[in-house]
């Protein structure tokens, strides 16, 4: 009896633990944990309450799908979305054959594998081939309404093609980012100072909660359906046939699918993938391996968290043991200061891996990381080198606890923490290691675009005390250039003449390029459209700022203060005298002379950034686009062109010169 008791204080304990961290996974998108240690928490329970089926209740994490909803509107799925059981061994895949041909009375099966893409289950609604709501998986009975942010995906079809069905239809598929919009988002937001997404999951599930479908529309997600939901009537046998079929109507399908007899079968796509998913421009953890025919779907029916035809390999997730070398910090824009582990370097996936970001000292705290301590670290979403935990069983007693420098590292001031903060700062704002920051920001692509101002040409020009700050570059001298080392004569007037033109940068990039704290290119955007000048915008008022849709009060605050400190001051006079444009423009309309025309750029032009170039053509009323197609209609070409050049020769498309570029524009 009193066994009894522990044991369902045990449960309860752990199902807690795990409603806590399915809530900051799927509400709030901000997992504390790694996805290793909640499997082993959810089997742990799971194996309890096999154990002791009579502790069970409706409300335990293993009897649910995901979490409830969040503020957006919810919708009620017409047919369950479940979530899937998951193998991590060849052993489990072979036990759920074994329960698969139990259930079926050993008739043969046919089983479909497929990629499982990691990005967030979405149900997409379609009323006579229309689509008309879109929603996330939810706790699987509701999901939040996300359709106006699906709708900025492009692969998913507003309105089906060919013969469709008629009705009421539920279509199913995975929404998720490519790791290349991953990568330049983070990029964007580490420039931002605004947190990183841990991986491309989170990245398109808080993308697709966002309350704005503009940001949505920015961060490039896409989607591949893997089935259907509520689907009154079919003509379809089985799983295979409708996927062939949804593709007929439009929908986009993985290319990476196939139908297998046996384990063996099942096996050697899951190593192939495990091997090659490093190839795929989209983050797949393991392989979803479903019973073909819908009839014996049918027969061996679902529990209440999953289908019992389905199950889901997950590839290990590649974990390397290395050591803390040392533990140091660095400096960022705005004086935060972020501790970095220096690792022994160990190979992961395909690179060396030498640092990891430790956050900040919670972090450090939360996970006892000491100077010598022997360590687990895996690359998070193929890409951001994370240090999972500390193997305590391997301290020999030498290791150091770290503690936050009193003074900064590069300019030696004072470091304090804000008691609202979990951040340490450098609040000297002439640091060197901030000004270094601050520069490359403004000179950026994103920026002001200074083409050739780079980092180390700054980091060189700080180094001769040649600038302090960004305004300075305007005051430089061909002789101040010409002495740096590897600047030649024509090298030197490309970046006097870069930074020259980077004078007539609209108002919205200024605005950005001046690096507001909170103040990403969006807000820019935002600004740059309510005010008319820097002039204005340095005048305003908090109270002012929040009535701006999308301004909050720490935006608001920011932006306030920036103006106010003198030093700042100074810098916007001198970017004035400078003759920067400080002005919103009055676009006047340019001649659509190459509308509807759509170009692809390849190689380095001799007058224009590929920022420029794109804005041009865009201003003329042509598309831009990164890829070739049938569709292209002029291939513009610079100096050394990457391998679209010979792509645009083999499908014969017209291909320009800059120069022919520059007489067309004129015509
Ligand atoms: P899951 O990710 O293990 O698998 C189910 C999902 O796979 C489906 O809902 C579907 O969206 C997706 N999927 C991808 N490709 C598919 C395909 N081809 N066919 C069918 N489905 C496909 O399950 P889940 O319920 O979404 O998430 C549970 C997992 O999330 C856990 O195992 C854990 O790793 C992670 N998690 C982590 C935390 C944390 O705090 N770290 C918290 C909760 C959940």
């Amino acid at each position: 009896m009193e066994k009894i008791k522990e044991i369902s204080k045990k449960i309860e304990k752990l199902r807690d633990k795990i409603r806590e961290h399915n809530y900051r996974y799927y509400v709030l998108i901000q997992p504390v944990t790694s996805d290793e240690e909640y499997d082993e928490l959810m089997r742990e329970l799971a194996k309890l309450e096999k154990k002791y089926p009579e502790l069970i209740t409706p409300d335990s994490p293993t009897q649910r799908v995901g979490a409830p909803v969040n503020e957006l509107k919810s919708v009620e799925h017409r047919e369950k979305m479940l979530s899937l059981e998951n193998a991590f061994l060849k052993d489990e895949i072979e036990n759920f054959l074994s329960r698969v041909y139990k259930g079926l009375k050993n008739e043969e099966v046919e089983f479909v594998c497929e990629l499982k893409i990691d990005g967030s289950a979405i149900n997409l609604t379609y009323i006579d081939g229309i689509f008309i709501r879109g929603s996330t998986r939810g706790d699987g009975f509701m999901g939040d309404d996300v359709t106006s942010n699906l709708k900025t995906i492009k692969s998913i079809p507003t309105k089906m093609r060919s013969l469709y069905p008629e009705g009421e239809l539920e279509v199913r598929g995975e929404a998720y980012m490519p790791i290349d919009a991953f990568k330049r988002i983070n990029k964007e937001r580490q420039k931002e100072q605004l947190p990183l997404f841990a991986n491309p999951r989170n990245a398109a599930a808080g993308s697709l909660r966002q309350l704005d479908p503009h940001i949505t529309a920015k961060r490039n997600l896409n989607i591949f359906i893997y089935g259907v939901g509520n689907w009154p009537v079919s003509e379809h046998e089985n799983h295979f046939e409708v996927l062939q079929y949804l593709k007929k109507l439009g929908f986009r399908i993985s290319p990476y699918i196939r139908k297998v007899k046996d384990l063996n079968g099942i096996w050697d796509f899951c190593r192939e993938w495990e091997d090659k998913r490093d190839e795929l421009n989209f983050e797949v953890d393991g392989v979803v391996i479903k019973v073909n025919s819908f009839l014996q779907q049918k027969t061996l029916g679902e529990t209440t968290r999953n289908p019992r035809w389905a199950i889901a390999y997950k590839f290990p997730s590649v974990q390397k043991t290395t050591k803390v070398l040392d533990i140091k910090v660095g400096v960022g824009r705005t004086g935060t200061i972020t501790p970095v582990a220096v690792l022994e370097p160990v190979q992961i996936s395909g690179s060396v891996v030498s640092r990891a970001t430790l956050h900040n000292i919670d972090e450090i705290r939360r996970k006892d990381v000491r100077i010598g301590d022997t360590v687990l670290v895996q690359k998070a979403g193929k890409v951001i080198p994370e240090l999972v935990k500390v193997i305590t069983e391997k301290r020999t007693g030498d290791e150091k606890i770290f503690d936050m420098p009193k003074k900064c590292p590069a300019c030696k001031s004072n470091i304090i923490r804000l008691h609202n903060e979990v951040a340490y700062r450098c609040i000297n704002a002439a640091c060197s290691a901030q000004q270094f920051e601050k520069i490359v920001h403004f000179a950026s692509r994103g920026a002001m675009d200074i083409d050739g101002l780079g980092p180390s040409v700054i980091s060189k020009l700080l180094e001769k005390k040649l600038i302090r700050d960004v305004a300075d570059i305007y005051y430089l001298k061909f002789d101040d250039i010409y002495q740096l080392d590897l600047f030649k004569e024509k090298s030197t007037t490309n970046l006097l003449n870069a930074i020259q033109r980077s004078k007539k940068r609209s108002l919205e990039r200024l605005i950005y390029a001046l690096g507001i704290r909170y103040v990403g290119s969006h807000t820019a955007d935002i600004l740059a459209k309510s005010y008319k000048s820097i002039e204005q915008l340095s005048e305003t008022r908090e109270q002012e700022l929040l009535s701006i849709y999308e301004i909050g009060p720490h935006i608001a605050q920011s932006i306030v203060n920036f103006f106010k400190q003198s030093s700042n001051k100074k810098i916007i006079e001198k970017l004035k005298r400078a003759g920067l444009l400080m002005e919103r423009e009055v676009i006047e309309q340019l001649p659509q002379l190459l509308e509807e025309k759509s170009f692809v750029v390849t190689g380095k032009l001799a007058g224009y950034t590929r920022d420029e170039i794109t804005e041009l053509i865009k201003s003329l009323g042509g598309k831009v686009s990164s890829s070739i197609s049938k569709k292209t209609d002029y291939v513009l070409v610079g100096e050394e062109p990457g391998s679209k050049f010979e792509k645009a020769k083999k499908l014969k498309l017209k291909i320009i010169t800059e120069k022919e570029f520059n007489k067309l524009k004129k015509t």
